[in-house]
């Protein structure tokens, strides 16, 4: 029998949330729906999820002792990390003392980790992936590069989301990636992936939910990146029926290698009918949030029942929809979205403004949503809005 308590009283039930960005934020108000008390954590006040949370802590996730003192205090039934930089040791730790990490501590600390999740893929599990060599110094690096052979991608093996990452077209390029990679990971300066080029048609997320019933599968969502980043991801991604089965297949057996309750964004290359497996979190995924206009459950409102052990009997799909990022440059604290009254005008169409506090650079700001007879019309739709924000730094 699964029960949930009043917030903030003796029955409550508790997530602590480690990570406060904008899936978080989602994931939090999903959360508030059912009732859940939920403590916020981040590495700077006023984060998204933290300005929908009961409460809120600042610190570095990676300093495993005030993770683990937090913790303790807050004694939560479900530890979510929302971001792969965290003291997953703590995690593993923690879970040996009873507490419950999502969707298991041995996922956070092997997906936190490009080699972790690559070598279980590959080695341990057998499935398609690019070539790859690791390298920790530059003369592994040149060595690696030769073996690969050019064209191929350079990561740090702790990044995400484009940092440090660069695509080394030549041989004369070999300099130049190794600085970027240098400078780019999470971790400072580091071990590298050299992964082979893969020459895909298209690039797919399967957002796969592990829940109390089973296994259940979204429609595949199609997603463009520049840099590394997301801009554009729409659903559903047309897809031979070869090609979702395999794709299906691959997000099954890594899925289930991880373990535990949650939602998963799987994401692979598709050349033909071939699926490449390229990388796997164990949480909600930032090309998902397009599920928050296509579907009746978003993949928020899945993983909130997932982790609370509810039942996912179907999803039902609203028809194809497309999210477009809105990435803004520049520098302020008071960035302001002007003109919405237009950017909403057409029917079918949504806006999510994080409200992060800071642009320094560019950063990720709000999201469009979209939906439409053809995923073409959805994505055109969202470029229209998008071309009517006005925003003020
Ligand atoms: P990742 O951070 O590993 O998800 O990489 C970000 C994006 O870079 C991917 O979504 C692809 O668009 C591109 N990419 C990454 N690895 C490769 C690869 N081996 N071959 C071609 N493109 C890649």
């Amino acid at each position: 029998m699964v029960t949930i308590g009043t917030p903030k009283s003796a029955t409550a039930t508790k997530v602590v949330l480690c990570g406060s960005g904008e899936l978080g934020k989602e994931f939090v108000i999903e959360l508030q729906r059912y009732g859940v008390e939920v403590i916020a954590l981040d590495r700077y006040a006023d984060a998204p999820a933290m300005q929908v949370a009961h409460r809120s802590y600042v610190l570095s996730m990676l300093d495993g002792d005030r993770l683990r003192e937090i913790i303790e205090k807050e004694k939560p039934d479900y530890i979510v990390p929302e971001v792969e930089a965290i003291s997953t040791s703590t995690f593993i730790e923690l879970e040996k003392e009873g507490y419950t990490v999502i969707p298991t501590a041995k996922a956070t600390f092997l997906t936190m980790n490009r080699e972790g999740i690559r070598r279980l893929a590959a080695e341990e599990l057998g499935l398609p992936t690019s070539k790859y060599k690791f390298a920790a110094t530059f003369d592994e690096f040149q060595a690696a590069v030769a073996e690969i052979g050019t064209p191929c991608v350079i990561k740090p093996i702790m990044s995400s989301s484009g940092h440090g990452q660069s695509l080394c077209r030549t041989p004369a390029d070999i300099d130049k990636c190794w600085k970027i990679a240098q400078e780019g990971g999470r971790a400072g300066a580091g071990k590298v992936i050299v992964e082979g080029f893969v020459d895909f048609d298209y690039e797919i997320t399967l957002l796969t939910v592990r829940h109390v019933g089973g296994t259940s599968f979204l429609a595949p969502i199609g997603h463009i990146q520049i840099d590394g980043d997301y801009r554009e991801s729409w659903q559903p991604q047309p897809m031979t029926g070869t090609a979702l089965e395999k794709a299906q297949d691959i997000a099954k057996k890594i899925t289930d290698a991880l373990g535990g309750r949650g939602i998963f964004g799987v994401e692979m290359f598709i050349k033909g009918d071939e699926v490449i497996f390229s990388e796997v979190s164990p949480r909600p995924h930032d090309t998902g949030m397009v599920t928050m206009i296509s579907q009746d459950l978003s993949e928020f409102a899945l993983h909130a029942r997932a982790v609370l052990g509810l039942p996912v009997p179907n999803i039902a799909f609203h028809g194809a929809s497309a999210s477009r990022a809105v990435v803004v440059n520049g520098n302020s604290t008071q960035v302001s979205f002007g003109n919405l009254e237009k950017v909403l005008e057409e029917p079918d169409t949504q806006v999510r403004l994080f409200g992060k506090p800071e642009v320094n650079g560019h950063r990720r700001m709000a999201v469009i949503l979209a939906r439409a007879e053809t995923v073409e019309e959805a994505r055109e739709k969202t470029l229209r809005a998008y071309e009517k924000l006005e925003v003020k730094l």
